[in-house]
C-alpha cells in the first residue's frame, strides 16, 4: 500500500506518518530526513540539499526523484510505504506515478493535512526532534512536551530544533508550499485518492486522532 502525506509545513505530516508506521507496519520514508542524514554525514548530496533547505526552497526534482526511486527498491518498503514530504511538485508526482505503474502499483491514499495558518508558525517554532537517526520522534514544547526537558522519552536521545525551524525560513517554506506543492491537492483530487483532514489544537483534533482513524479503517479492510 502506498500512502502519501501532503500538507503545508507544520501540519503534522511527520507525526501522523510516525503513528501510521507504528500501527500498520508500513515504512515511513521522509525525503527531508534523508537529506538531513546526508547533511549530518557531510556527503555531497547533503551539501547540495542544505544549500536549498536553509533558504526554504525545494531540492531539485531530478535529485529528489532519484532518491525515492532507489528507496522504493529496498525490501523494507514492500509491505507498505508512507511517503512523508514527497512528492512536493507536480513533476515529482508524475514521476512517482510512472515508477509505480512500471511496478504494477499505484498511489492508494493521499492524506492532505490542513491547519489554520496562525497555528502553523507556533507549532513549528515549538517543534523539537530526537537527534537519534534511528528514532527521530517529534515533540512539541507546548502541546506534546517530553517528560524530561530536552531528552527523548523513547530512546533518551537529545532533542534538537531543526535548523530550518526558525520564523524566517518557515515563511519561505510556506510560500514554497503554496507555489509549488499546493497544486498537488487538485492533482490527487482528480485521481480520486485525496483525503483531507484538519489538524488543529483549536478543534481538538491532533495527528494521533487522525492516524488512529485511518489505521483502524485500513486494518478493517476499508481501503
Ligand atoms: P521536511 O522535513 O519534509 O519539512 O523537508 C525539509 C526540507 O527538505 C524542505 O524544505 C526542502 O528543502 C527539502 N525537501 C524535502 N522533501 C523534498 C522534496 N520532495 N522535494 C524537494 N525538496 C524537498
Amino acid at each position: 500500500m502506498i500512502i502519501i502525506m501532503l500538507g503545508a509545513p507544520g501540519t503534522g505530516k511527520g507525526t501522523v506518518a510516525g503513528f501510521l508506521e507504528q500501527q500498520l507496519g508500513f515504512k515511513q520514508v521522509s525525503t527531508g530526513d534523508i537529506f538531513r542524514k546526508n547533511i549530518q554525514e557531510g556527503t555531497e548530496l547533503g551539501k547540495l540539499a542544505n544549500s536549498y533547505m536553509v533558504k526554504g526552497e525545494l531540492v531539485p526534482d531530478d535529485v529528489t526523484i532519484q532518491i525515492v526511486v532507489d528507496r522504493l527498491e529496498q525490501p523494507d518498503v514492500q509491505k507498505g510505504i508512507i511517503l512523508d514530504g514527497f512528492p512536493r511538485t507536480v513533476a515529482q508526482a508524475e514521476a512517482l506515478n510512472t515508477i509505480l505503474a512500471k511496478k504494477g502499483q499505484k498511489v492508494d491514499m493521499v492524506l492532505n493535512l490542513t491547519t489554520p495558518e496562525e497555528e502553523i508558525i507556533e507549532r513549528i517554532v515549538s517543534r523539537r526532534v530526537c537527534e537519534n537517526p534511528e528514532c527521530k520522534t517529534i515533540y512539541n514544547t507546548i502541546m506534546n512536551p517530553p517528560k524530561q526537558e530536552g531528552i527523548c522519552d523513547k530512546c533518551g536521545g537529545k532533542l534538537i530544533q531543526r535548523q530550518d525551524d526558525n520564523e524566517e525560513t518557515i515563511k519561505a517554506r510556506i510560500a514554497t508550499y503554496m507555489e509549488q506543492t499546493s497544486p498537488l491537492v487538485a492533482y490527487y483530487q482528480k485521481q480520486g485518492v485525496l483525503r483531507t483532514e484538519e489538524v488543529s489544537q483549536r478543534i481538538g483534533r491532533l495527528g494521533k486522532d487522525i492516524a488512529d482513524d485511518i489505521a483502524g479503517e485500513i486494518k478493517n479492510g476499508n481501503h
